[in-house]
């Protein structure tokens, strides 16, 4: 029921839930791996949580995707049945012609219902108490770390005015650095960002609620093409730093070398980034991952590479104090990863930057072939 009582809008057809509970019937069978299936979940709900956030064509481009799934047996199998109407081996080896088809777009749609189907049976309550998860990295009760100085579109009553030299559209890696870097130099600066602004106390939600809050689309764009190319990206202050997995790597001199020979890009040698790479790591505390929490894929790892004699150590990461609760893709609610809202922003607005979420821009404005202002 919506907060008015009023039953909710259910984003697929009866037709389209049908197929997908078909479908989810059969990779997460009751009796199977776990006692309970996808029978047991209200497939219809979870969906309706998660799918809020996608766009109209995003949502009509999966709804096709269902129906074609249903109905193409005829083409796979050569039965002239819809998936519903095959035995369960022939639902089976149908899934499986997707999953190990040599073309990319088929294994692709295979990846996608596999993943989505996941994420919301495994979000069930049920469900979760059944395989025995129990979350162990929570934000503490009452905590609020937000900074006054970022605006929200709740704290504006009026349609906002403002004059600066400089106007940052977004606020992630770019955005942030930038907006730092410029006020400190004294530059009146503005950062409007369209995402929320999320902090610590908002993270450790489950992902089918974080993805709508924090994802551009819900979860991923499509660049549509052959092959179609699917990308995340982070909608929020922070920008994509909130969502992403705190690997910091610098651009390997070989890669730089090539910029300068093959595209004639002066100033990028290490010798010349070194002093910046070195600023930006210690502003967002870029260390080697702890080692109490690197997990058994790490130590496994180290120990072939020891077997082998390769060089070998833990990746870089901008954390201070993680926990490896594993959840750097919602949100770190330990608030150990050095996100731009954690690190830069802070600094950005003590400079006197003005930063403001919920506002984005649909127009910049140019006088003369320059930008003079933007609108949104
Ligand atoms: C799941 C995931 C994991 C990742 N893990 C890593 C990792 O471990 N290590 C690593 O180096 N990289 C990682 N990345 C990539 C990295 O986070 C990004 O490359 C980086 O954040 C890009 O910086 P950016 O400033 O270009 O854009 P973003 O950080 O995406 O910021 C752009 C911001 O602009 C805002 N915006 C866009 N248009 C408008 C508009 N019209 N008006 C107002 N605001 C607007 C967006 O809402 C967004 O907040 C990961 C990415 C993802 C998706």
């Amino acid at each position: 029921m919506g907060t008015n009582g009023r039953k909710e809008k259910s984003l697929l057809s009866a037709r389209d839930l049908k197929i997908l509970t078909g479908i989810a019937e059969v990779f997460f069978p009751a009796g199977g791996a776990f006692a309970q299936g996808a029978r047991d979940v209200d497939l219809n709900k979870l969906f309706n949580r998660f799918g809020r956030g996608f766009d109209r064509i995003t949502l009509l481009g999966f709804r096709l995707m269902l129906g074609a799934l249903w109905y193409l047996p005829v083409i796979f199998l050569g039965k002239p049945r819809t998936f519903g109407n095959l035995s369960s081996q022939d639902q089976i080896r149908y899934l499986e012609k997707f999953e190990k088809s040599r073309l990319y777009s088929l294994r692709g749609i295979f990846m996608a219902v596999k993943a989505l189907l996941s994420m919301l049976i495994f979000s069930d309550e049920q469900i979760e108490k059944s395989i025995g998860f129990e979350p162990d990295c929570a934000p503490a009760a009452g905590l609020r770390s937000k900074s006054s100085a970022i605006k929200q579109g709740s704290d504006l009553n009026s349609d906002l005015n403002e004059q600066a030299d400089v106007c940052i559209i977004g606020s992630g890696a770019g955005g942030a650095v930038a907006a730092k870097e410029l006020a400190e130099a004294g530059f009146n600066t503005v950062v409007l960002e369209q995402g929320g602004y999320y902090a610590q106390e908002d993270f450790g939600q489950k992902p089918l609620d974080a993805f709508p809050r924090l994802y551009l689309n819900n979860s991923f764009i499509f660049s549509l093409g052959s092959p179609v190319v699917a990308l995340s990206l982070g909608r929020a202050v922070g920008g994509t730093t909130v969502i992403n997995s705190c690997t910091c790597f610098r651009m390997p001199e070989e890669v730089l070398a090539e910029w300068e020979e093959d595209y004639h890009l002066r100033g990028l040698s290490m010798k010349e980034l070194l002093p910046f790479y070195e600023r930006v790591e210690s502003t967002i505390n870029v260390k080697p991952g702890e080692m109490e929490v690197i997990g058994k894929n790490a130590l496994m790892t180290r120990k072939g590479a020891e077997a082998l004699g390769l060089s070998h150590g833990p990746i870089r990461r901008n954390t201070r104090g993680c926990k490896g609760c594993g959840l750097c893709n919602y949100g770190c609610p330990e608030g150990a990863k050095q996100s731009m809202e954690r690190s830069y922003l802070p600094l950005a607005a003590k400079a006197g930057a003005r930063i403001y979420a919920d506002c984005r821009v649909d127009k910049i404005i140019t006088e003369n072939g320059r930008a003079s202002g933007v609108q949104g």
